[in-house]
């Protein structure tokens, strides 16, 4: 680790998780002198289904990683849908502007190595390191943080710009009033590993069975995965995409009644598990915003970017690190004041521009879903056609090359040119 007595740079980012690290490197890449804080130490644990779909993957081809089987990576080709006792394979569309493979490795293991990607890159990472506020100047603008290292102490560190890419805490951005917008919706999800026979599959298993524990029957607003690591095990849980729609449910009930739907004997209970039930929030549709302020950008779950589709993060928080860093090194090559700060504020813009219209037909998308009468006819009539769950899982997933595309792209296209940006 490089020493912590060198303590400001160009662009302080804070958070080594996909956002921070891909931030990180982009700005290594326009020659930008960047620190790197994070308060856990590699590899560290998160909670995750440590899926990365092809628009995932796109990110970390443009980064120059290794993505081999060799390096450990496990690819799928495409989806298995589950709903309503139907069962269909899709593989992901083959693209122009998308690669058509889907990647899983743990996430102590994909942090790790990202934060270590940035770091070859010239970033100077520091881990051990939590941020507590931000250090203002005289007219309250960020002029660095404050943080504490591994012996307690509170250190300063400084530069002209902050990247928040704390996750869901979003601790920066609270104390500079940037709170949760209430009026978008915040998922929950639970994973754990099991020892499973699912454990290398072609494809991801994914299912709109999740029922409430109980006599009712009624579907819930998310859906289950089995996700094959490769290794033996399997990552299963599910994801409750709209958390404001009356879903306390027992996670582990919920999970147990999902988990009856399959065959016994294949490695998916309680008893198969190698790890415990954990779980998380997944804030969705830009729901922190806006994501700058004096001096402060917010990229990934800071910023709320989680798909409100389908639960998808890590592509997300990377796509707006890159962003964030792009705008962050593209202010700082104009001079301090107006001119500077006009970039800089364009980047909620961006982010609305690249996003808002999806997110849009997403927040329609778990409207439906909360509705289970929607969701029993959908099931029931959809997944009998695979072009059909193709066309819908290019929208939900937002893959698709746009106006350059064919039928089904073009009309997506459409579609998300109609909708309005959340
Ligand atoms: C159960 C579950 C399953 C999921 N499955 C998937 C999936 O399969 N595919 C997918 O694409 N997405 C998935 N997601 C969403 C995905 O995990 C997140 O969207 C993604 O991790 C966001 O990345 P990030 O870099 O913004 O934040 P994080 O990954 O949360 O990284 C934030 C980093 O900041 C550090 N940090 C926080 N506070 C401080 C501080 N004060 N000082 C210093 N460092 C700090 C943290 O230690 C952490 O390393 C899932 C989420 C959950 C909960």
């Amino acid at each position: 680790m490089p020493a912590t007595t060198d303590r400001s740079a160009d662009v302080i980012v804070v958070g080594a998780g996909p956002a921070g690290s891909v931030a990180a490197w982009e700005l290594r890449q326009t020659g930008r002198d960047v620190l790197v804080l994070e308060k856990a130490a590699f590899p560290r644990e998160k909670v995750c289904g440590d899926g990365l779909t092809p628009r995932g993957v796109k990110v970390l081809q443009d980064l120059g990683m290794d993505l081999s089987p060799e390096a450990g990576w496990v690819r799928h080709k495409g989806l298995r849908v589950h709903g309503g006792g139907v069962v269909t394979e899709v593989d992901w569309p083959r693209l122009q502007h998308w690669p058509h493979f889907s990647l899983v490795l743990r996430r102590s293991e994909l942090d790790a190595r990202l934060a270590a990607h940035a770091e070859a890159a010239g970033a100077r990472v520091h881990t051990g390191i939590t941020v507590t506020e931000p250090l203002l100047d005289d007219a309250g603008r960020v002029a660095g943080v404050h943080a504490t290292g591994p012996d307690a102490e509170p250190q300063a560190w400084r530069a002209p710009l902050v990247v928040s890419a704390e996750g869901l805490s979003g601790r920066l951005a609270k104390s500079l009033g940037l709170v949760r917008r209430e009026d978008r919706p915040l998922g929950v999800a639970v994973r754990r590993y099991v020892r499973s026979r699912r454990a290398a599959d072609d494809y991801l298993d994914i299912s709109f069975d999740l029922t409430p524990a109980g006599p009712s029957r009624d579907s819930m607003p998310g859906y289950g995965w089995i996700f094959g690591m490769g290794d033996g095990t399997a990552n299963v849980g599910f994801g409750l995409l709209d958390t404001r729609r009356g879903t306390g449910a027992d996670h582990r009930a919920v999970l147990r009644a999902w988990l009856d739907t399959f065959p016994a004997g294949e490695g998916l209970g309680e008893e198969d598990a190698v790890t415990p039930l954990r779980g998380a929030g997944l804030p969705m549709a830009l729901n922190r915003g806006p994501a700058y302020t004096r001096g402060l950008l917010l990229a990934g779950d800071a910023a709320g970017t989680v798909n409100p589709f389908n639960g998808e993060g890590i592509s997300y928080a990377m796509e707006t690190g890159r962003m964030a860093a792009s705008t962050a090194a593209e202010a700082l090559d104009r001079p301090e004041g107006p001119a500077r700060e006009a970039v800089l504020r364009s980047y909620p813009s961006r982010l609305r521009a690249a996003y808002g219209r999806h997110h849009r037909l997403g927040l329609g998308f778990l409207a439906l879903l909360a509705r289970p009468d929607v969701v029993r006819f959908t099931t029931a009539h959809g997944l009998t056609r695979p072009t059909v769950v193709g066309a819908a899982l290019r929208l939900m997933g937002n893959l698709t090359d746009g106006r350059d595309g064919d039928a089904v792209d073009r009309a997506v296209a459409v579609l998300t040119r109609l909708a309005p940006a959340v």
